[in-house]
């Protein structure tokens, strides 16, 4: 099944267009006057071919339907594959729970085609399940950290947030590595889909904890395409095992 926004869409016919730029055809069906006209939403965004794709993911203007029936505008998340060359960056954003297990579970395994190609490539490859998780892996990429670094120091984060606010559940909550209006990292964080706060990222923590990782990690576009809490906590235990 395919989906945006949680709802069912319908592939239309004027296909073989739209894929040959990276796009799919569909009809999406407007929330505000409940009207449904044809939207191109992308399925392969390629950084070389549409380098306005950029910015446009990032700040996910490229994700906007704007109805043209009534003219408002709704933002859309559905899943696609971005790929940015200059940085060797592949990340496949898969919003359906089940099709992502199933990817995860293919691309861990680094026999698979795709996996050797893109490691023989020296491709960065990660798989993201939401939108936050999406950008969180851009800014850490443009900023030139690496993701499992930034795990683990969520981890501490995450264990100092507890003890100021019990109140908050880890098990829904997310923490957003940004760059603020003034060039300061950041993290934002999330309970559910409400913004909890921000904490400053600084950086002789993070150096701190690469410092605990050297000769544990391998290569960074080596790893698994799956980064995140658990990668963390996994590699804690190695820390402290040793
Ligand atoms: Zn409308």
């Amino acid at each position: 099944m395919n989906a945006i926004n949680g709802k069912e869409y319908h592939q239309m016919t004027n296909q073989n267009q739209a894929e040959a730029q990276g796009k799919a055809a569909v009809n999406v069906t407007c929330p505000h006057c409940g009207k449904e006209s044809a939207y191109e939403m992308w399925t392969l965004i390629n950084t070389d071919q549409h380098p306005e794709m950029k910015q446009a993911v990032r700040d996910r203007s490229a994700f906007v339907f704007k109805c043209p029936e009534c003219g408002e505008e709704t933002p859309l998340d559905y899943g696609f594959v971005y790929q940015q060359p200059d940085l060797r960056i592949m990340i496949q954003y898969e919003t359906d729970p089940a099709k992502a297990d199933r990817l995860e579970e293919l691309l861990s395994d680094i026999s698979n085609p795709t996996v050797k190609n893109l490691r023989g490539a020296n491709y960065l490859f990660r798989l993201v399940r939401t939108a936050n998780q999406l950008a969180d892996k851009l800014a850490i990429f443009d900023a030139d950290f690496d993701d499992r670094i930034v795990e683990i120091y969520k981890l501490t984060l995450l264990a100092a947030l507890r003890r100021e606010h019990p109140e908050y559940d880890p098990a829904d909550g997310e923490m957003i590595f940004f760059k603020d209006g003034d060039g300061e990292y950041k993290f934002q964080i999330m309970q559910g889909d409400q913004n909890f706060g921000t904490i400053g990222f600084n950086e002789s923590a993070y150096e701190k904890i690469a410092n605990d990782l050297v000769g544990i990690m391998c290569d960074i576009r080596q790893e698994l395409p799956v980064v995140n809490r658990q990668t963390a906590v996994d590699l804690m235990k190695i820390i402290s095992d040793r």
